[in-house]
């Protein structure tokens, strides 16, 4: 998730650029990089690893003159965040250059047929085969090249491009990642988003899916990939900078909720191929994965409930023992570790030091080892033998939303794909399996509709004591994650317990100050989990069920029902998830918390 911002027209282009970069490093600061076309028609780059200051000092004073230019701030998916992969990349002409957010599918076939071809690219990125593709469609108009370019690419964009001999001209285009075209007075913009040139303009126009916007100072013409010509409204802001940068949200937490439809979808973007499931990131470690016996999952907080529902698919889909430990706890007490146990260790930072003791401890006894992380670069792909990316984009509020649901996701796809490699799924499950994984994203949008009734509950039960969130099989991390959601946002004492554990202890603590909530998606189990619930209720204890849609007979069994779109049993803890932290959330509006950074935690936690 990158941040553009694109400047044609008779200021300064530099300066421009430079503060809109500043708007947007809540989107990635792993590079940051711009491009200017000088009037004499000279292309200037400059790109440095690192946050914005790092620009900044490179350029220093050095920044020339421009009327046209483009900015970007990285977030890197495809590479190491060095100088060399830092956007703006060039082609081979060094005439045409392009910034990205976004990730190009079909990158390796087309660096190949690049690299076969004469073309020299010099960075890891998927980004440069576009400057090259571009390059190669070239024929005196850029837009004209871009629109070819884009023909021959599969993925998700949003890019900006400049060409030195077009030296007022800024072409941008997107297909499923945001871009915006801000109207100015003789004067035109691209952004990532409104926060970027807010200062400037509050006339924007949001593209939609496959359009090319073609700048001028005087003029933007909109047209789709195939030339025809299209034509958007404008509307007007009026959003302040800094809601501007959380969407309109009052929270980032509430916006990267808001993205998790996305972030399902990037989960197994890529890792599906029509109804077949391949996850080529495995290959390093295909040749130790038949000799597993076991499966330990090293994490911590809310990657230690992900890895506690793909411990469960785990057992079921491959037949083999596997757990999640509390990664601070792992070394204390380890198991027996060699070559036969596979470790997969998830941390989204990547830089978890609790995740990392564990994980070169398991590395020194020569387990393979498959980490799982939002974060290129970080310190766990380096302790791993192969390396899963969640591409969620960066997470700012400090409690992970999008990055559990991401984790969940792609942990699903990763037993799938561990379960196939030994012969384990059938064809049918695999198909059932995709299916159920592409409807996900779109169920996930309609879960985030109880907004809403979320928003009610919590204001009624904005005085309880405690909670008590229980819930069976794939329901129970669940429950325990909904209970730390409420903990870490609205500091109100919660627990998460197995629900048939509630009688051995817990249940003593139920009364009508103390609400249950309920994972009752759904499943195998849901009968039992009833059960508990009844056992709960006969106390007096109030209770508030998630349950899957078309279920009308819990009705009976919960004060408050909210529910969510019915999917197969084994990614119902995606869409259970996000009533509960909707849940979390409106109880710390509530009660007035600092929501994107509670009391007392940090979003990167590196130490032990
Ligand atoms: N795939 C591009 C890169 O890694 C853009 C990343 C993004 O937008 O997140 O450089």
């Amino acid at each position: 998730m990158c941040g553009i911002v694109g400047y044609t027209g008779p200021r300064e282009a530099g300066p421009i650029l430079l503060d809109g970069l500043a708007r947007l490093e809540y989107r990635g600061y792993d590079s940051a990089g711009i491009a200017l076309v000088t009037p004499e028609g000279e292309l200037f780059v400059e790109k440095r690893a690192g946050k914005l200051a790092n620009l900044r000092t490179a350029l220093a004073d050095r920044t020339p003159a421009a009327g046209v230019g483009l900015a970007h701030t990285r977030w890197a998916t495809h590479g190491r965040p060095n100088d060399l992969n830092a956007h703006p990349h060039v082609d081979c002409s060094g005439r045409i250059t392009v910034i990205h957010n976004g990730i190009i599918e079909n990158f390796r076939e087309l660096r190949d047929g690049l690299e076969e071809r004469g073309h020299r690219l010099r960075s890891e990125t998927d980004t440069e085969a576009i400057a090259h593709l571009v390059e190669e469609e070239y024929r005196g108009d850029i837009a004209d090249a871009v629109r070819r370019a884009l023909r021959r690419v599969e993925g998700a964009y949003a890019i900006a491009v400049l060409h030195r001999d077009e030296p007022d001209r800024l072409v941008g285009a997107r297909l499923n990642v945001p871009l915006i075209v801000g109207i100015g007075d003789g004067e035109n913009f691209l952004a990532s988003d409104v926060a970027a040139i807010l200062a400037h303009t509050d006339r924007v126009i949001y593209l939609e899916e496959g359009d090319v916007a073609d700048l001028r100072p005087g003029g933007v013409a909109l047209s789709a990939i195939d030339g025809t010509l299209r034509v958007r409204p404008v509307h007007t802001i009026d959003w302040s900078v800094e809601a501007a940068e959380k969407g309109g949200y009052p929270h980032f937490m509430l916006k990267e909720m808001h993205e998790q439809p996305d972030a399902i979808r990037t989960a197994f973007t890529g890792r599906l191929r029509g109804e077949a499931i391949v996850v080529e990131e495995l290959t390093p470690v295909a040749d130790r994965l038949g000799a597993v016996e076991r499966i330990e999952f090293l994490a911590c907080g809310s990657a230690n409930y992900a890895a506690q529902v793909a411990a469960i698919l785990a057992q079921s889909w491959l037949g083999l023992p596997a757990r999640s430990t509390v990664a601070s706890e792992f070394r204390y007490g380890p198991p027996p570790l060699d070559a036969r146990t596979l470790v997969i260790a998830v941390s989204q930072s990547g830089e978890t030091a609790d995740t990392l003791a564990a994980t070169r401890l398991a590395r020194e006894r020569g387990c393979p080892i498959v980490a799982v992380t939002n974060t290129v670069g970080s310190a766990i792909t380096r302790e791993a033998d192969a390396v899963l990316f969640q591409q969620a984009g960066p997470e700012i509020a400090v409690v992970a939303t999008k990055t559990f649901v991401s984790q969940v996701t792609l942990l699903t796809v990763l037993m799938a794909a561990l379960a196939k490699g030994r012969g384990r799924l059938l064809p049918e499950m695999e198909r059932r399996l995709v299916g159920a994984l592409r409807a996900l994203p779109e169920q996930a949008h309609r879960a985030l509709e109880l907004a809403a009734p979320a928003q009610d509950l919590a204001r009624r039960y904005v005085n309880s004591r405690g909670f008590m969130f229980v819930g069976r099989g794939l329901g129970y991390p669940v429950a325990l994650e909904g209970a730390l959601k409420l903990k870490e946002v609205s500091y109100v004492h919660a627990e998460g317990y197995a629900a048939g554990e509630l009688k051995h202890g817990p249940i003593s603590l139920l009364d009508a100050e103390v609400p249950l909530v309920a994972v009752a998606t759904r499943s195998s189990v849901y009968e039992k989990l009833i059960s508990n619930v009844m056992e709960g209720r006969a106390r007096d204890a109030r209770v508030i069920a998630v349950a899957s849609e078309g279920d009308v007979s819990i009705a009976r069994h919960a004060d408050d029902v909210l529910r969510v779109p019915d999917t197969i049993e084994e990614l119902t803890p995606v869409l259970a998830v996000i009533p509960l932290q909707l849940f979390a959330y409106h109880t710390a509006v509530a009660r007035g918390t600092d929501v994107d950074q509670p009391r007392n935690l940090a979003k990167s936690v590196t130490v032990e």
